[in-house]
């Protein structure tokens, strides 16, 4: 078995997972999360999902996600999080696609960023809701994660940009459809309305409403502070940090569903990058030297080498088509044409395949472009 470590440079693991699928040359690509156990069996049993997927038809195949629970005492809030995975549709901590199916969509959606929603999206363009992925047998242990500190719950209010992304992108029964309950979002508009209500009051000095508004916010902010103070271990310094992330969490979350619904007003439809780029040889990956049999006068164009290493870099496959009809009016052998591929090869290669037409314009071929043999 051979590991190779490939870098995204950044981006999130939408971009991340597309740097890797698209270096896999397999039929079916597996995604694990960094942090999961997969059990002793799980090769196996991947296999046996693969299988019966294939049979089945299906483009996806999901692992069992188990979380170990802590044994002495409840689960904290952000441990509560973690342990939701467990049957939530469609997740990347363990699922498998079947390459061709990711080619055909582009790949994950980049413009989500984090590690939210991501999954759901791409489930939902490859059908996952019209059941072409389906459940295997293979188990994967998700560890609880290390404390996350205070403010944890607060940052991942984050999501809220990305649902308006997955509400613009698959339009308003997208919840139903990627199983995402809507949640707190309209109590925590109300919430921030009754404060920002009694801010305006004590403003204002309007005694009523500044009282209204604050006891409102005091409401709406206890209610959800206990909501999640009250299946947690309730140690103090739990009760503390969902006293003060109550607070905050309601005008967080208002201000990343705002900020989302601005941001991808206009997005559309998710074209990812194509899954191989086939070049032109002469006048464009090197200067056109007219009927060349000479490796000696291969020139690369300019920006040639930087091109083709930044799509073999993402993954992309790429290739050469070429006219030759110098080898069928008899001006050049073969051998002179496959040297000049040689060089060519060693300026800019390694290159995933490069064809050949070699005959006169007038031959009637299926090859010389721009007929479509050669891309065929
Ligand atoms: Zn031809």
């Amino acid at each position: 078995m051979v590991l190779e470590v490939l870098r995204s440079g950044g981006g999130g693991p939408a971009r991340a997972r597309n740097v890797g699928w698209r270096h896999a040359r397999t039929r079916w690509v597996a995604f694990l999360d960094d942090d999961v156990l997969p059990e002793s069996d799980w090769y196996q049993l991947l296999l046996t999902d693969l299988t019966i997927a294939e049979s089945e038809g299906q483009v996806g195949s999901q692992g069992r996600i188990v979380v170990p629970l802590p044994a002495d005492r409840r689960p904290t809030d952000d441990e509560r999080v973690t342990i939701g995975l467990v049957g939530a549709a469609w997740i990347t901590a363990d699922m498998a696609y079947r390459r061709d199916a990711l080619a055909a969509v582009g790949g994950f959606d980049e413009r989500f960023t984090r590690a939210f929603r991501e999954d759901s999206d791409i489930a939902l363009r490859l059908g996952a809701d019209r059941g072409t992925v389906r459940t295997g047998v293979r188990q994967t242990a998700h560890p609880l994660r290390p404390d996350p500190g205070t403010w944890s719950s607060v940052r991942q209010q984050a999501g809220n940009a990305d649902d308006r992304l997955m509400r613009r992108l698959h339009g308003p029964d997208w919840r139903a459809r990627a199983r995402a309950p809507l949640g707190r979002l309209p109590r925590h508009a109300l919430v921030t309305a009754a404060g920002l209500a009694g801010l305006g009051g004590v403003l204002a000095r309007r005694p009523a409403l500044a009282g209204a508004g604050v006891a409102g916010w005091l409401l709406g902010t206890g209610e959800l502070a206990w909501a999640r103070i009250a299946p947690g271990p309730r140690t103090a310094r739990e009760v503390r940090r969902m006293v003060v992330t109550s607070a905050a969490i309601p005008p967080v979350a208002v201000w990343h569903s705002l900020r989302g619904l601005v941001r991808h007003r206009t997005a559309g439809p998710w074209r990812g990058l194509p899954d191989a780029v086939l070049f032109d040889r002469d006048g464009t990956l090197v200067h056109d030297v007219p009927y060349n049999g000479d490796p000696a006068l291969v020139r690369p164009t300019e920006h040639a080498r930087d091109v083709l290493d930044r799509l073999r870099a993402a993954g992309v496959r790429v290739g050469v088509v070429t006219n030759q009809s110098a080898i069928g009016t008899g001006r050049l052998e073969p051998e002179q044409v496959a040297a000049v591929n040689r060089r060519v090869e060693e300026l800019l290669g390694p290159f995933d395949g490069i064809y050949v037409c070699p005959h006169a314009p007038d031959a009637g071929c299926a090859c010389r472009k721009p007929a479509p043999g050669l891309v065929k």
